[in-house]
């Protein structure tokens, strides 16, 4: 069974999601403020956490912060927060995806499926090695091993989150060819996903960040305006 955290502070919403999540068998457990969610996100390790940004006791961004510092669970934000400042704000903080309200229910079970999912991919790998290569990808200023899940820079443990790895995942194995946004979001987020290229600019932010020497001129995460994106090797 999928355990889902709902960090929500409105009774109404709770009440719907757990009535709705039970009903497609998911467990669900709630908290109606950010130091709550945290409690129960540190004691009993859910699958998923549903994660609201307008919290009486902190702003949910703090939330995803203080998770991302201990965790990589899947923190799918439902907020009312509409700009794309703060979609972007909640994603470089380290959520997965953001839906606002209101939303439909089966969009965002659809989206809580999609996120568990690459969590469990992340973790067990069943993609496996790409097709006539090897499972390790070294450059001059990392490695990733795709079989073992991990990358090293400089000797140093890089930790990437499920969302970035399955990115970095399908562009390696696209390797030196270019990979276009839909089916980046496709691969990565699920078929649902077309037009959040969003996402896609903030990890690949994130991926440089943490790989690339340096992130503004990358030498190996190359972006091609409004098309895609590419590993260069
Ligand atoms: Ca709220």
């Amino acid at each position: 069974m999928t355990r889902v955290l709902v960090v929500e502070d409105e009774p109404q919403l709770v009440r719907a999601l757990e009535i709705n999540l039970r009903a497609r068998e998911y467990e669900v457990e709630s908290a109606s403020d950010g130091g709550t969610g945290l409690r129960l996100a540190a004691a009993r390790a859910p699958d998923v956490v549903l994660l609201d940004l307008g919290l009486p006791d902190m702003d949910g961004i703090n939330v995803i912060k203080a998770l991302r510092h201990s965790s990589r669970v899947p923190i799918l934000v439902v907020s009312a927060r509409q700009s794309s400042d703060e979609r972007i704000t909640a994603l470089d903080a380290g959520a997965d995806d953001y839906i606002t309200k209101p939303f439909d229910m089966s969009e965002l079970v659809a989206r809580l499926r999609a996120a568990a999912r690459r969590a469990e991919r992340a973790v067990r790998g069943v993609r496996g090695v790409p097709v006539g290569g090897t499972s390790i990808v070294s450059t001059d200023e990392f490695t990733v091993d795709l079989l073992a899940k991990r990358a090293r820079r400089h000797g140093q443990d890089v930790r990437l989150t499920p969302t970035e790895w399955q990115l970095l995942e399908v562009l390696i194995r696209h390797r030196g060819r270019l990979v276009g946004q839909r089916q980046l979001l496709h691969e990565v987020w699920g078929t649902s996903y077309d037009r959040q290229t969003n996402h896609l600019r903030v990890y690949m932010a994130q991926l440089r960040r943490k790989l690339e020497a340096d992130p503004s001129h990358p030498r190996y995460l190359i972006t091609s305006p409004g098309m895609g994106y590419r590993f260069e090797i």
